[in-house]
C-alpha cells in the first residue's frame, strides 16, 4: 500500500477517499480538511478569538492541535463533569496537553463551581445523563465565550458524530433540529458563534491523528455513555460504511448542500420570543432558562 500523494509506504488508508497516506501526507490531509471546513463556512479568521471546548478526548485535543498547526491562536475551556475517575483522568490529560503546547486553559468544575455533577442532575431532573451533561456544557461554553469576549466557540464534533446526529434527527423528522444542524452557527443575541471544524474528518482519522502527533488523550469511554442512542446510530452507520465506503460523508455533505439551505431558509422565529433569564441572563423562551432550572433541581437543598 503506497501513499497517494508521495508514493512512500502508507500507514493508513481512508476508504471513503479511496486513498492511503504515509504519516506526513496523512497529517497534511487532516490539516487540509480542517482548512477547507473553516474556509467553506467562514468559521473564523486569524483575527478572531477562538475558544475550544476541550474534553481530554481525541477529537477536542486534535482540534486544538490542528488549529495551532494552521496558525490560529485558540484558548481552551475544560468542564469537569464530576464523573469520578473518568473526569479526573480527562482533566489531567487536558491540562498536560495545554502545558506541553503552552496554551491557555480555563477549567470549570460542575461540582465545585455549580454544586452538582452529571449523575445527580440526571437523577434529580429525570433526564438522561447525556441530556443533563449536554445542556450544562452548551450553557457553560456559551457563557464563558460571551464573558471572555471570544468571537467563536469551536467544538470537536467529527463526521461520525454529525452523521449520527443527522440520522437521529431524520428518524424523528425533527425539522427544528435539522434546520439548526450545521458546522457553523452564527452568533445571535445572547449566543456566541459556534463552529465544528472537524466535520469533514472521521473518528478513525482523529484517533490516527492523535497517535501520529503523539497526543495523549483519554481513551476510556465515558461510563455514562451506555444507553446514549447516538452510539446505536453510529453503529448502524458504521455497518453501512463498511459495505459502502463514503456513505456517511455522502449522507452528511448531501444534507448540508441540498437540504439544509431549504430548511434554514424556511426557519422562522415561529412565534418564540426569547428574553434574558432572570437568574443568569441567558436567552430563554421560558420564565427561567433550562440550565438554571436544571441547576436548581440538581443541587441538594442544603447546598443551594
Ligand atoms: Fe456527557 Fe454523555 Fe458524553 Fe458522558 S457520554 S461526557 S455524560 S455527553
Amino acid at each position: 500500500m503506497k501513499c497517494r500523494r508521495c508514493k512512500a509506504p502508507a500507514v493508513i488508508d481512508v476508504r471513503r477517499h479511496n486513498a492511503a497516506f504515509c504519516s506526513d501526507c496523512f497529517l497534511h490531509h487532516c490539516r487540509e480538511q480542517v482548512r477547507r471546513a473553516i474556509h467553506e463556512f467562514s468559521m473564523f479568521g486569524p483575527e478572531d478569538r477562538i475558544l475550544v471546548a476541550v474534553s481530554g478526548g481525541k477529537d477536542s485535543l486534535a482540534l486544538w492541535h490542528l488549529l495551532g498547526a494552521l496558525g490560529y491562536s485558540a484558548d481552551g475551556l475544560y468542564i469537569g463533569l464530576g464523573i469520578g475517575g473518568y473526569s479526573e483522568e480527562s482533566e489531567v490529560r487536558t491540562r498536560a496537553f495545554a502545558t506541553e503546547h503552552g496554551l491557555a486553559l480555563q477549567v470549570i468544575s460542575l461540582p465545585e463551581d455549580h454544586g452538582y455533577d452529571v449523575e445527580t442532575a440526571a437523577q434529580r431532573t429525570r433526564r438522561s445523563p447525556c441530556g443533563a451533561c449536554g445542556l450544562s456544557k452548551r450553557h457553560l461554553f456559551n457563557r464563558a465565550a460571551l464573558d471572555g469576549g471570544y468571537d467563536v466557540v469551536a467544538t470537536g464534533h467529527n463526521l461520525d458524530d454529525e452523521a449520527a446526529v443527522l440520522l437521529g434527527n431524520v428518524l424523528h423528522w425533527d425539522l427544528d433540529y435539522l434546520a439548526r444542524q450545521h458546522p457553523a452557527l452564527p452568533a445571535a443575541p445572547g449566543f456566541a458563534r459556534k463552529v465544528k471544524p472537524l466535520y469533514r474528518l472521521g473518528e478513525r482519522e482523529m484517533a490516527a491523528y492523535c497517535v501520529l502527533e503523539r497526543i495523549d488523550y483519554q481513551i476510556e469511554e465515558c461510563p455514562m455513555a451506555a444507553g446514549n442512542r447516538h452510539i446505536g446510530y453510529k453503529e448502524t452507520l458504521n455497518d453501512l460504511e463498511a459495505r459502502s465506503p463514503g456513505s456517511k460523508a455522502a449522507f452528511l455533505f448531501g444534507f448540508l448542500e441540498k437540504a439544509h439551505p431549504r430548511l434554514a431558509s424556511g426557519e422562522t422565529d415561529d412565534g418564540v420570543v426569547l428574553h434574558p433569564c432572570p437568574s443568569c441572563g441567558a436567552p430563554t423562551p421560558g420564565e427561567v432558562c433550562a440550565f438554571c432550572r436544571l441547576r436548581a433541581r440538581a443541587i441538594p437543598v442544603t447546598a443551594s
